[in-house]
């Protein structure tokens, strides 16, 4: 399967979850066996181009992602959780939504020093999540290379943010439109 044959699986909801977002669905892609394991494959391929040591990815559609390149490369799954989850002492990182505030929390003690981690997410918008990921990880002392995901948006710059931030950003498909 082809990056465009997984571009036809993703399930396009208009104004979700409010008036103006078109919502790019990964539930049937994933729902599809062919195109879960593609994907899968595509984004292992590239996160071992890069070298990446460790994989983390950001609750909850960055799990699905994350956890099964981690498994396709042999490699550790540092999950970067939402408030409150994880039971033991944390650190973690505000950033800002469009409207409000949002929080990460991640173990530092599953990070080694300079350790080369990859962010993989199902999709990156303005890019908000993903750099905050990519700060609290190298607060913990991990290197930060590349950010990989399924899909861009890239009218929304949030790839042009993280290449600010020294953060190559690789995905498999991009959407025109917010
Ligand atoms: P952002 O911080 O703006 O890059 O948004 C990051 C997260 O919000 C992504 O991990 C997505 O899960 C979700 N998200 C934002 N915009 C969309 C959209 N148009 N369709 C689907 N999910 C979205």
């Amino acid at each position: 399967m082809t990056p465009d044959d997984l571009k036809a699986l993703i399930r396009t909801i208009a104004d979700f979850p409010e008036p103006g977002i078109q919502f790019r669905d990964i539930t049937t892609l994933i729902a599809d066996g062919e195109g879960l394991k593609a994907s899968v494959r595509l984004l292992a391929e590239r996160v071992e181009a890069s070298g990446a040591q460790a994989i983390a990815g950001m609750e909850a559609r960055g799990f699905i992602f994350g956890a099964a390149v981690a498994v396709e490369l042999g490699l550790g799954f540092i999950p970067v959780r939402k408030p409150g989850k994880l039971p033991v002492e944390t650190i973690g990182i505000d950033y800002a939504l469009e409207y409000g505030t949002d929080r990460l929390e991640i173990d530092p003690s599953a990070i080694a020093a300079q350790q080369n981690i990859a962010i993989v997410d199902d999709l990156i918008a303005t890019g908000g999540t993903a750099l905050a990921a990519a700060q609290l990880l190298r607060q913990a002392g991990a290197a930060i290379s590349h950010a990989h995901f399924v899909i861009d948006l890239p009218e929304l710059g949030g790839a042009n943010k993280l290449r600010e931030a020294d953060v190559a950003v690789d995905a498999l498909m991009d959407f025109e439109g917010a």
